[in-house]
């Protein structure tokens, strides 16, 4: 795997996550299908279709099964991501699996600090966000520089985008309105990207940031009531950058700059959902265009293609300095141990053996 190729200016990394049981998979029946081991590379599934059991094994640069708490997954996989960021690189980290696998658990978890908890600890369950932004922090507050760290959250649902740190009350939003807030992308004469209108809130501590990314995700989960949205339909991306002033040996002044992504992604069973019907057409097809060209992105970055189909998708598009390149991209495929649909499976791990195509 070019992961493990230094050399190589491909840099994925493949995990696999397989969250413990619920409660109610306990009293149900269905059989357990994925076994694994923590902290090792290897994951099995076992399934009976049609009365005949098939066995197949699948590797992953690591795999952190039910036991394994979000620290271990952060300090096992991510740290080093977020020094290159620190470092002045752009990474992504992506959370991808079906709904109810555990992706915003994972990405997110429990964001506040407990009031009570002892100063600058993270609740337990803190996810890749929050674990983020402390070591973000942690790092620059040590630091005797000037530096800056701005915030982006947005959503994109159907191809479309919105600032989930818009300051409006949506309760208050008419269906005209609605309209016009979806913000568009353009092209910034540079050879990047930018959002009209997205909001950058410049932030000088971690608390700065777990309020934003509190009041973020509330307003995502309002608009899904209140637009009628499915939560499953959605991506969201999270974007911290910053800025570092440094001085060189000789005096000189330079800015480093570095950007992490944190992407937790549509449910993938939208992606074999081709049968959609009437209204739901058109929604089923947008999402399937942002999953499906990501991995084509991935897959072509990885197989060091001439082309790199970037423009083929706004999430794809929003990503581009900072998927390829000098750049660290994380795929945190979720599961869960009791999987009931059979083609579910075997989609999921298409995607996954797709994806790990390098
Ligand atoms: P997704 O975002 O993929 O739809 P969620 O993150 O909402 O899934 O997880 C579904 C449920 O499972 C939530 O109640 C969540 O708290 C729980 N869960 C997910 N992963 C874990 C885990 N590793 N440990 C404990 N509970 C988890
Ligand atoms: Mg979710």
């Amino acid at each position: 795997a070019s992961s493990r190729d230094k050399d190589k200016s491909v840099n994925v990394q493949v995990l696999l996550r397989c969250r413990p049981f619920s409660e109610d998979e306990l009293r149900s029946n269905a059989p357990q299908v994925v076994t694994c081991n923590d902290f090792q590379k290897e994951v099995a599934v076992s399934q009976t279709i049609a009365g005949k059991q098939i066995d197949r094994v699948f590797t992953f640069d690591k795999v952190f099964g039910p036991c394994a708490k979000q620290k271990d997954l952060y300090e096992q996989a991510i740290v080093p991501i977020v020094n290159e960021v620190l470092e002045g690189f752009n990474c992504t980290i992506f959370a991808y699996g079906q709904t109810g696998t555990g992706k915003t658990h994972t990405m997110e978890g429990e964001c506040r600090r407990a009031k009570s908890g002892p100063k600058g600890q993270l609740p337990v369950d803190a996810g890749v966000i929050p674990r983020a932004v402390k070591q973000i922090f942690d790092a620059l507050e040590g630091q005797h520089t000037e530096y800056s760290v701005k915030v982006t959250f947005l959503e994109l649902y159907n191809e479309e985008i919105t600032d989930l740190l818009a300051p409006e009350e949506l309760s208050k939003i008419s269906l005209e309105d609605k309209q016009k807030k979806q913000l568009p992308l353009m092209e910034d004469g540079k050879g990047g990207v930018l959002v009209r209108g997205l909001d950058e809130e410049i932030v000088t501590c971690a608390d700065e940031i777990f309020s934003l990314l509190e009041r973020g995700s509330s307003k995502r989960r309002t608009a899904e009531t209140l637009l009628n949205k499915q939560s499953s339909r959605s991506h969201s991306l999270f974007s911290i950058t910053i800025h570092i002033k440094e001085a060189t040996p000789e005096g000189e002044e330079l800015i480093k700059c570095g950007k992490l992504n944190l992407v937790d992604l549509a449910g993938s069973e939208n992606i074999s959902r081709s049968g959609a019907r009437e209204g739901r057409a058109r929604e089923a097809g947008e999402i399937n265009k942002s999953l499906l060209t990501l991995g084509r992105v991935i897959t072509a970055l990885v197989e060091h293609l001439g082309h790199i189909p970037y423009r083929d998708s706004k999430l794809t598009r929003l990503l581009r300095d900072s998927l390829g390149g000098r750049t660290k991209t994380c795929i945190i495929a979720t599961v869960n141990q009791k999987m009931m649909k059979s083609t579910l499976i075997k989609d999921l791990y298409g995607e996954i053996d797709r994806l790990k195509a390098v």
